[in-house]
């Protein structure tokens, strides 16, 4: 039998803001519990309401390990006000800016799955700046410009260990299918042409990718 999330976990999921769907969600989550054996932490870029991270931090306290997520939690430009992912509840009532901190500690809080989960807040780019550490997942879900989508990969896929998983989402090799751009299906392109990754599995706009070698080599 697949494994599969905690009923809690899963009801969470669906409550929980965000876009992510449920075919996809699993997706993700057999993927974390494959990485995961590995032993080492999962990675998540994009962690708006914490609809995602729940099966990320589902799949880490199942193999004893801790997922991180990164989020300057200021929203991606299609979530802005006036834009059509915007959600009103996201905005800062005093400031008038979005801050999806709170939203994301309230799901988590409520799956009972705050001690699996580290959530650093900033730019995702000044992060991987700073991170030595292998990985066993890199889940690639934050800003969709070529900008941020390009500095995800370049910062992140590198630290990921021989046998870790790259999972990218909101690829879209059709442009007719898309809805954000394609900087995500570039970055997907990107990584199969490194020869540093082997396919392992397509679900809606998500993808799974090996990776081949060790990380920090056949960095392109
Ligand atoms: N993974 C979430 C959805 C993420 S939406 C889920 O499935 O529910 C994309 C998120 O990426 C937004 O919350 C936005 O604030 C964040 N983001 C966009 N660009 C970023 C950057 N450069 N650094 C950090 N976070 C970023
Ligand atoms: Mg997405």
């Amino acid at each position: 039998m697949a494994a599969a999330p905690e009923p809690a976990v899963l009801k969470a999921f669906e409550a929980a803001k965000g876009f992510m769907p449920l075919d996809e969600g699993l997706a993700l989550y057999a993927a974390a519990v494959d990485a995961a054996r590995l032993g080492l932490p999962l990675l998540e870029v994009g962690t708006y309401c914490g609809r995602s991270t729940l099966l990320l931090a589902d799949a880490a306290r199942a193999a004893g390990t801790t997922a991180v997520t990164v989020d300057h939690h200021r929203g991606s430009e299609e979530q802005q006000p006036g834009w059509d992912y915007h959600d009103p509840e996201t905005v800062d009532p005093e400031l008038g800016v979005m801050d999806t901190l709170p939203a994301f500690r309230r799901t988590l809080y409520r799956a009972g799955l705050e001690e699996h989960v580290i959530a650093l807040v900033g730019r995702s780019p000044r992060i991987a700046a700073l991170w030595r550490s292998p990985l066993a997942l890199v889940f690639i879900d934050g800003g969709h410009t070529d900008e941020h989508a390009s500095a995800d990969y370049e910062g992140w896929a590198p630290r990921l260990a021989e046998g870790g998983l790259l999972v990218i989402h909101d690829v879209f090799p059709d442009p007719a299918d898309e809805f954000t751009g394609q900087a995500p299906y570039r970055i997907w392109l990107r990584a199969l042409a490194s020869g540093a990754f082997t396919e392992v599995s397509a679900t809606g706009s998500l993808r799974v990718l090996r990776r081949t070698e060790a990380g920090s080599r056949g960095r392109r």
